[in-house]
């Protein structure tokens, strides 16, 4: 037995990240080349980091400042090496790194990848586990690094064969940076020839901005067949910053590639912007919509965005989402650099930075332009890109007043009056433009209504009176609407108003009728106030129904049941207000009521036309369970 010295050690992975070795080597099997643009990327970003850290200080270079990253292959051992000069790791990072510990992305690549979820597994670079991928194609990977700016004596091995354990090991390592050797599974011989690592190279990684290196292949022999001079290397990607070339010189092909690499992304992108502003303060953004929404939009990841990359004068700085887009906009993905920022700016120092805002505009104006563009003249794109972001867009109406006509302008809805060629009554195509452009002569309102789902919107009483009179009512059945709407109160001059709530538009002549049958029913009136007393508060004659015996009418400021009912179930505390039961006396069970003689029968009747106007507002039944019994006296008596 060998003796171990206090340098050497086995380690156990934490459950999580064995769990997501196993998930990779299974569920990548048909994707396994993209282990090479994740261990790039890696590459890359140590050449980033060492470049950004040597800034404010030079002594990391230790006079070497060529970053590049080389990748061979050794067909006899059957390896394939990937070797960055970047900055390495410490071995304390390469356990927090590539080690024991869980990361929070291991988590939400677990849970993504779940049954519920199943996202594509290609996807692993959004989640910051990419590194694991290398266990796709190699039943062994070791890892030599060292830190820049550390003695060569405290290089770092790490080796796993990715099932639970890896070893870890202090060693002699010359150079700074990182390597990483793939001993290849039995059946991946295909990697070990040129042409397919280069072809993957110019596929996943041409606009790495370091250049990347293989061998020139085998020359002719040079006369000496004893001693092959060594392999010469060179560059097999452009390695230049795609955004700093000019628009007219970039194909479309090379604007996606450069968007996949960055995104992590296997789809195409959407759309794209990119533009230079030359004058006091200069600076180059190049945006991206996606075309599928990227994993942590979905999954709360909004703590740690990345995807929007902040480079000064070329060298990449952070990943500066949030400085550089409001949340609303969290879906683009793209690149900003900039001439004037200082490059030892720290992230606090970007939170109040006056050119920073001026970036911060310039990027939203831009992406808002591009979002229009797109609504204009690629309609189905933009329904595509709608369906994945527009609720997050809907945030932006509360997060940013200044542009909320922009925001607003680009809201697709489902309506009573639903473009049927999309075959999807619940389609949301509807602009509030669109709206207007049918507004009937004299109309100065947007009639909404709010509810749970598409059908409890078009299905809703509530609607009866504005179908009657054919005035289109907007159906808003997402979660966010109704907390958008507390912010959108105008559009375009004119006003958005529930239909549950407050007048209804009406004429002399309806107004009239309206006020004859009150009075009309008004004994009606009183005896349904005294058999349902304290549950509601108050009860009149609707001139909202035509065709349903009752609904709920809301008080401007009151919460729309599905809200308080999703409010509460979040745990929030919501007031009790009591319901204002609205009736239409021309309903043959209002006039049931009326004749009813039977006290308990007629207590059943209105508590039952009390239920049913809760039950099609989303409200919760207060007792189900005499709710049924009252159901089934009435439908046997
Ligand atoms: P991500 O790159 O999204 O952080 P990865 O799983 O690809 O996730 O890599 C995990 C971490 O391991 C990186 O953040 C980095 O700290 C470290 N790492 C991986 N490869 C290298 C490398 N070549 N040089 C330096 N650090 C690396
Ligand atoms: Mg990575």
């Amino acid at each position: 037995m060998t003796t171990a010295t206090e340098t050497t050690e086995t380690r156990k992975f934490e459950a999580e990240v064995a769990q997501v070795l196993h998930l990779v080597t299974h569920s990548l099997y048909s994707h396994k080349e993209i282990f090479l643009r994740e261990l790039i990327s890696n590459a890359s970003d140590a050449c980033d980091k060492l470049r950004f850290e040597s800034i404010a200080d030079p002594g990391l270079l230790a006079g070497d400042g060529d970053l590049h990253i080389d990748v061979s292959v050794d067909k006899d051992a059957r390896t394939i090496t990937i070797r960055d000069t970047g900055i390495g790791m410490s071995r304390d990072e390469v356990v927090a790194n590539i080690g024991t510990i869980a990361s929070s992305g291991t988590r939400r690549f677990l849970e993504a990848m779940s049954d519920g979820q199943k996202a594509d597994a290609r996807l692993i670079g959004q989640f910051g586990v990419g590194f694991y991928s290398a266990f796709v194609v190699a039943d062994r990977v070791t890892v030599l690094t060292r830190r820049a700016g550390a003695a060569a004596a405290d290089g770092v091995k790490w080796e796993s064969d990715g099932r639970g354990e890896y070893l870890l090991e202090t060693v002699e390592l010359p150079e700074r940076g990182t390597t990483v050797i793939l001993h290849l599974k039995p059946d991946e011989d295909e990697f070990l020839a040129d042409w397919k690592l280069r072809s993957l190279i110019s596929k996943y990684s041409d606009h790495v901005a370091f250049p990347i290196r293989m061998h020139k292949s085998a020359a002719a022999p040079d006369g000496d067949e004893a001693a092959p001079a060594a392999p010469e290397w060179e560059a097999v990607n452009d390695a230049s910053a795609l955004w700093t070339r000019p628009k007219s010189e970039i194909s479309d092909e090379e604007y996606q590639s450069f968007y996949k690499a960055l995104g992590h992304d296997f789809n195409d992108a959407a759309a794209w912007t990119h533009n230079r502003v030359e004058g006091s303060q200069s600076f180059t953004t190049l945006l991206y919509l996606p075309e599928k929404p990227p994993f942590d939009l979905m999954m709360g990841g909004r703590d740690e965005r990345k995807g929007l990359k902040l480079y000064i004068k070329r060298v990449f700085v952070m990943d500066a989402a949030e400085e550089l887009l409001p949340n609303y906009l969290r879906f683009v993905r793209g690149v900003v650099d900039a001439d004037d920022l200082p490059l030892n700016v720290s992230r606090e120092l970007l939170q109040h930075n006056r050119q920073l805002d001026r970036i911060k505009g310039a990027c939203v104006k831009r992406v808002l332009d591009l979002i229009e563009k797109l609504a204009r003249d690629e309609p189905e794109k933009f329904a595509a890109f709608y369906k994945a972001f527009g609720n997050t867009l809907k945030e932006g109406i509360g997060e940013d007043p200044g542009n909320r006509e922009r925001i607003a302008k680009l809201l697709r809805f489902a309506s009573t009056r639903g473009t049927s060629t999309a075959g999807d009554a619940a389609a949301q195509t509807v602009s509030l433009d669109d709206y207007i452009g049918r507004m009937a002569v004299g109309q100065d309102t947007i009639w909404y209504i709010t509810a749970d789902s598409y059908a409890a919107a078009n299905g809703s009483p509530q609607l009866e009176a504005f179908r009657a009179k054919d005035i289109e009512v907007l159906l808003m059945y997402d979660r966010i609407d109704e907390w958008m709407l507390g912010s959108l109160h105008e559009y375009e001059g004119k006003s958005l108003k529930n239909v549950a709530k407050g007048e209804l538009p009406l004429d002399a002549a309806d107004k009239a009728r309206q006020e004859e049958a009150a009075k009309a029913a008004a004994p009606l009136v009183t005896r349904l106030k005294d058999l349902l007393g304290e549950r509601v508060a108050d009860v009149r004659v609707s001139a909202r129904l035509t065709d349903s015996p009752s609904c709920l009418a809301l008080s401007d400021y009151e919460l729309a049941p599905h809200l308080a009912r999703l409010l509460r179930e979040a745990g929030q505390d919501v007031p009790d207000s009591k319901p204002t039961l609205e009736i239409n006396p021309a309903h043959p069970l209002l006039q049931r009521v009326e004749a009813e003689t039977d006290e308990v029968r007629a207590l059943d009747l209105a508590s039952l036309l009390l239920e049913e106007a809760e039950i099609a507002a989303g409200a919760p039944l207060a007792d189900p369970a005499a709710f049924v019994q009252r159901v089934n006296r009435v439908l046997l008596g």
